[in-house]
């Protein structure tokens, strides 16, 4: 049986050829995540269109994501290209006007975002590397003391962790870029900067204006008023990605795995699928091997079991992005063994009622030693369902509709089967031996009727 934790790979420069993206999906690649920061267009869409070529070449269900870009915020210029120095408790101002900066000041081009500042906020720029707080303000100046920092320079990207920005979700250019993406049904759509649930609902009012399809919404996390409100943006989003990279600037970094255990747990109650991203093998851009904390890192985010680990700069600009994938796959291949041979007591399932649905398919394939759970996928919701109650056994996923395949190669443990014919039990046994599944007892789920059979 494969892996249960998924792998989701962001798609660059260094794996974007055929061959190599031939060898990645081989090697466990479960979505492919396309960064519209970086590429557009008809770039991305051959990208799309080559990944769904080799998913139906190699006959392995490939979902895709698209990454919006989302608000990144970045100072304007200064007088030179060098970097200007900085002293801790100086005064630096941050304005409107579009002249170049200096030691004292630069301007800060969105007006909408320099008006969105309050006395008390912090300004970080630079990754972090320098904050400032906000001592006065004004919808045009923003005054600010350093508090960390020695130097600034040109176009330095920032964030405003303390502040509520009343842009919409989607700038200019995400639109652009959504309005492109839509033409070539991706499967996944990812949202960068979510607030609050009224983002989802924006973006999904842009979607199905355009479109019919059933495309999903990925609610981005990194920023902590979205951490506040998880709860309802899980509900209002078709599934999370706990994005690491700026949520670890915009929330003190100790506080980052323990924000990232509560997503995956309230992920769960929500029955929302969770992506962990950002640095899990960080160090393989330039390495073949990964650290023992990387190995660590993505062994925990399967025993935690999350949904899916993904890989950022180590696939796109890697020096070998197929042993990236050979690598979390050895990895999660061996946490899932683990966690498997002790299986989840679905009885402890926090918060879900015992007469839940799915809690009783689970416990029934508990109680009766099941060696799978397959279910007829009219659409996703039920196979996703089951997954969360994280039941320890492979739920196979009968599909006759490939978009609904694709978008469930996210979920945990959940193993999509492609199928034309009308679904009948023989399809059940027949989908249980494709997973090497040949004798032993399934919990077969058709809608609302849920029954055990035996495999002969
Ligand atoms: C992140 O910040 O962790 C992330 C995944 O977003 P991006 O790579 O788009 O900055």
């Amino acid at each position: 049986m494969k892996k249960y934790t998924k792998i989701t790979a962001s798609i660059g420069p260094n794996c974007e050829d055929r061959e190599t993206l031939i060898r990645m999906i081989s090697a466990g690649v479960n979505m492919c995540r396309l960064n519209f920061s970086h590429d557009t267009g008809d770039i991305q869409g051959r990208k799309i269109d080559m990944i769904r070529e080799i998913s139906a070449e190699l006959n392995i269900p490939v979902a895709v994501m698209i990454d919006l870009q989302g608000p990144k915020h970045r100072i304007g210029n200064f007088k030179t290209e060098g970097k200007y120095p900085l002293k801790i408790g100086q005064t630096f101002t941050f304005d409107s006007f579009d002249t170049p900066g200096d030691e004292t000041r630069v301007q800060l081009p969105d007006a909408e975002v320099l008006a969105s500042l309050k006395v008390g906020d912090r300004v970080l720029l630079n990754d972090g590397k320098i904050e400032m707080q906000v001592t006065s303000a004004s919808p045009t100046s923003v005054e600010t003391k350093v508090i960390r920092g020695t130097e600034i320079w040109s176009r330095r990207g920032f964030n405003l962790p303390d502040t509520e920005i009343s842009t919409s979700v989607l700038t200019k250019k995400d639109r652009a870029d959504l309005e492109y993406a839509l033409t070539k049904n991706p499967d996944w759509v990812a949202i960068s900067f979510v607030q609050k649930p009224e983002d989802i609902a924006e973006v999904r009012d842009f979607i199905t204006e355009r479109t019919s399809a059933p495309i999903k919404i990925i609610a981005k996390i990194e920023r902590p008023n979205a951490v506040e409100r998880i709860t309802e943006i899980a509900a209002a989003a078709d599934g999370i990605m706990i994005a690491r990279g700026d949520l670890a600037v915009e929330v003190p970094y100790a506080e980052v795995p323990a924000i990232s255990r509560h997503i995956i747990r309230e992920c769960r109650k929500m029955n929302k699928p969770v992506i962990v991203a950002t640095q899990m093998l960080g160090s393989m851009v330039n390495s073949e091997f990964p650290t023992r904390a990387e190995i660590t890192d993505v062994a925990n985010t399967a025993y935690l079991r999350a949904d899916s680990t993904m890989t950022s700069e180590e696939t796109t600009i890697g020096i070998n992005p197929v042993n990236v994938i050979e690598t979390m796959y050895n990895i999660l291949a061996y946490a899932d063994a683990d966690t498997i041979a002790n299986p989840y007591d679905w009885s402890r399932v926090e918060n879900i009622p015992e007469n839940d649905w799915s809690r009783s398919v689970a416990s029934m394939a508990y109680l009766n030693k099941a060696s799978a759970i397959v279910v007829f996928a009219r659409d996703t919701i039920a196979a996703i369902e089951i997954s969360c109650r994280k039941p320890d056994i492979p739920v196979i996923a009968v599909c006759n509709d490939s978009m609904i395949a694709n978008q469930l190669c996210l979920a945990r443990g959940v193993f999509p089967v492609f199928s034309t014919e009308l679904f009948g039990m023989r399809d059940a046994f027949n989908a249980a031996r494709q997973f090497h599944i040949n004798s032993g007892k399934l919990v077969i789920v058709d809608e609302d009727k849920i029954s055990l059979r035996t495999l002969d």
